[in-house]
């Protein structure tokens, strides 16, 4: 069998045309809704995200503001430059691009962020608010996998998930997603004895390691859903999964390429939060 694939590029075109035509009206309305993203220091791979994240606002008709700092910011100026844009009318939506520098505590500055504004969903406010299933902003990563599963009709209700990883970001909110639509949710991690004995039970595997190859196509019951969120470099440097791409498609159901995949999604659900921030502003 080979899998069918899911695309995360075609979805998120989707997803984001949706987000600019609520854009667009809610802009007419006098809102332009408004995310503002904040990096400090120089890292390379931060450069590249938050200049897709700006890129993605621009071309949906969303505001952006790009708070770009060096590396020597202190934390009490970061945190005071929170408050700020905590305060200010015109940005619904703030996101500080981790990681920070060593002297910065990210913990202290996610939990400075207002949670009515916190579209990344890492506040603790947040992550309790899922814990519990009251409303609040959903990690971008595993909202974008739930919207794959919607997508072609995988409702989680009743099936075996298996979540391997259990990161704040993407493993621990993407169980209780998947709990919370009603699935029987195994997480696996680094001390998990026996990953395949799990894996092979799993109507859903979602594979959020950062190794390559932590699922191969023996680990996959037939017909299964595998969602990689994995970002990778294989030995040509060319980005891959975690997943064994080549093998796992033979067997699974249905099946996430990186890239692709979940890596633009994680962007679209960004916007989705950031839009949804700014209708609950405007009333
Ligand atoms: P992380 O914080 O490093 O967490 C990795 C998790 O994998 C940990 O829970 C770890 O277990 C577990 N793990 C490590 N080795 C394992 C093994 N051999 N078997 C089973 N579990 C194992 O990483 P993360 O932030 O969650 O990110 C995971 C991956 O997703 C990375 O490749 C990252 O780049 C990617 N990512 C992609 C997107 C996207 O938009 N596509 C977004 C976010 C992250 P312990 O807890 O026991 O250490």
């Amino acid at each position: 069998m080979t899998a069918q694939l899911i695309d995360g590029v075609a979805l998120s075109k989707k997803i984001r045309a949706e987000v600019a035509g609520r854009a667009a009206r809610l802009t007419a309305r006098g809102v332009r809704p408004g995310l503002a993203v904040v990096l400090v220091g120089d890292n390379p791979a931060s450069q590249v995200y938050v200049r897709n994240k700006v890129k993605a606002c621009e071309e949906n008709g969303l505001h952006s503001v790009l708070e770009k700092y060096d590396a020597g910011l202190s934390e009490a100026e970061l945190l005071a430059r929170i408050g700020a844009l905590n305060d200010d009318p015109a940005i619904h939506g703030i996101l500080v691009q981790l990681p920070l520098p060593p002297h910065i505590d990210a913990h202290k500055v996610i939990e400075a962020i207002s949670p009515a504004k916190d579209v990344d969903g890492f506040h603790v406010g947040s992550a309790g608010a899922l814990m519990v299933g009251q409303p609040g902003f959903r990690p971008c990563t595993p909202y974008g996998c739930m919207k794959m599963l919607e997508s072609i009709g995988c409702n989680p209700k009743g099936k075996h998930a298996v979540v391997i990883g259990r990161s704040n970001i993407v493993g621990k909110p993407m169980a209780m997603l998947l709990l919370q639509a009603s699935a029987t949710v195994t997480v696996c991690h680094s001390a998990t004895p026996d990953l395949a004995f799990h894996t092979r039970q799993a109507d859903i595997v979602v594979a959020a390691v950062g190794k390559r190859n932590v699922l191969t196509a023996d680990m996959v019951k037939p017909g299964a859903v595998v969602i990689d969120v994995g970002m990778n470099r294989n030995d040509e440097g060319k980005l891959c999964g975690d997943v064994d791409f080549d093998g796992v498609k033979e067997v699974a159901g249905w099946i996430t390429p990186v890239p692709g995949g979940v890596g633009p999604m994680t962007i679209t659900m960004l916007l989705v939060n950031t839009i949804e921030s700014a209708e609950r502003a405007a009333g």
